[in-house]
């Protein structure tokens, strides 16, 4: 039985409900830049200014951290930027502090925590350009991954369908 090649390489171009989600991931990652969208991801944050705590839900996002999982790890939260993730929260950690000791090379860092109310316009086209690049190779690099093993599962069966005809040669 011939192998079709080409029709099998065809099919392995990323799938349209696949790119949807992709742009999807995008979109939602965007959204993140705005302050008041990264504190929506923490409606129920432990540590209030209330009860005396540094660590508030607002402390953190204006420290550039959001929740990408509220319902299931609503602990573990994210640089919208240089995605660094950190969970272990105390009610006196400074967000601000914490962001800067474990990645002071975030750009979100270097920028001084701008509010996204006080960007320009500039400054919001940058950071959405450094978002979608990180996201696009993120991308890509899931797109190598199957098509290596999609490749290398396309030469196993040609091997197989040349290697017991070797012997006729
Ligand atoms: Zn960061």
């Amino acid at each position: 039985m011939p192998i079709d090649f080409h029709r099998k390489a065809e099919h392995q171009i990323l799938p349209e409900e696949q790119q949807y989600l992709y742009f999807k991931m995008l979109e939602e990652q965007l959204k993140m830049i705005f302050t008041t969208e990264r504190l929506r991801t923490m409606p129920n944050w432990p540590f209030t200014k209330e009860d005396g705590s540094k660590c508030t839900a607002e402390k953190l996002a204006e420290a550039g951290f959001y929740c990408p999982n509220p319902q299931e790890d609503p602990g573990s939260l994210c640089c919208f930027l240089c995605q660094k993730e950190l969970d272990g929260w105390e009610p006196m950690d400074d967000p601000m502090e914490e962001h800067r000791s474990h990645n002071a090379r975030c750009k979100f860092v270097k920028m001084g925590f701008r509010d996204s109310e006080d960007m320009t316009v500039k400054e919001y086209m940058k950071l959405s350009k450094d978002i979608s690049r990180l996201k696009l190779d993120e991308m890509e690099q899931r797109i190598l991954k199957e098509h290596r093993s999609a490749t290398e599962k396309d030469a196993e069966e040609l091997r197989n369908f040349i290697e017991p005809n070797r012997s006729d040669c």
